[in-house]
């Protein structure tokens, strides 16, 4: 067990990955050190683990427009692992992903949903606009503030707050905020 403020891999056998000016920057074996510099092995698992899924790859080549295999694999780390988020990245059982973490391009990556993975409650997945709106209201906007940042009208906004509550299963704005709180999407 990590001490409590300690990121993952510097007192552990964890990892953490984060991004440092636009380039993967790795905690592992009490180091930082670049992805390029970590032992071919554990670059494996990454490839391996990118090319078992199909839907990431096909988005990495027709949305993101990358061919080369090295382009490709760091977008998907990016997309998926560059979340500085206390929680490691890979430990004894493997890769984790996190439920959904901001990719630097929130609403606008052009691999949300397939690369990046997206906000998904038992009853589905959260669309990019419900994305938006799921932030703001874990934020506490009120939903009049929301309507005006979208520049729709209030009942507009009530609509998509329902069908956000439905797919994450919450029936009020308190569970929404458990919902965030307990998948680490909210600091508090
Ligand atoms: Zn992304």
């Amino acid at each position: 067990m990590r001490p409590v403020n300690l990121p993952a891999g510097l007192e552990d056998n964890d990892m953490e990955i984060y991004i440092h000016h636009g380039e993967l920057r790795v905690i592992y074996d009490s180091q930082i050190i670049s992805f390029d510099h970590l032992p071919e092995r554990i670059r494996d698992i990454f490839s391996q683990h990118m090319i078992a899924n199909k839907a990431a790859l096909k988005s990495l080549k027709t949305d993101l427009g990358l061919t080369d295999a090295n382009a490709m694999l760091m977008q998907y780390i990016k997309c998926n692992f560059g979340n500085f988020d206390g929680q490691p990245d890979m430990n004894e059982d493997g890769l984790t992903i996190s439920e959904c973490w901001d990719c630097g391009q929130r609403g606008t990556c052009p691999g949300e949903g397939k690369v990046c993975s997206r906000i998904t409650g038992p009853n589905g997945m959260l669309t990019k606009r419900e994305t938006e709106i799921f932030f703001l209201l874990i934020e506490g906007k009120f939903d009049k503030e929301i309507a005006a940042h979208f520049e729709v009208t209030l009942p507009t906004i009530e609509t998509q707050l329902k069908c956000i509550r439905e797919k994450l299963g919450c029936n009020n704005r308190i569970e929404v905020m458990n919902f965030a709180i307990h998948r680490k999407l909210i600091l508090i």
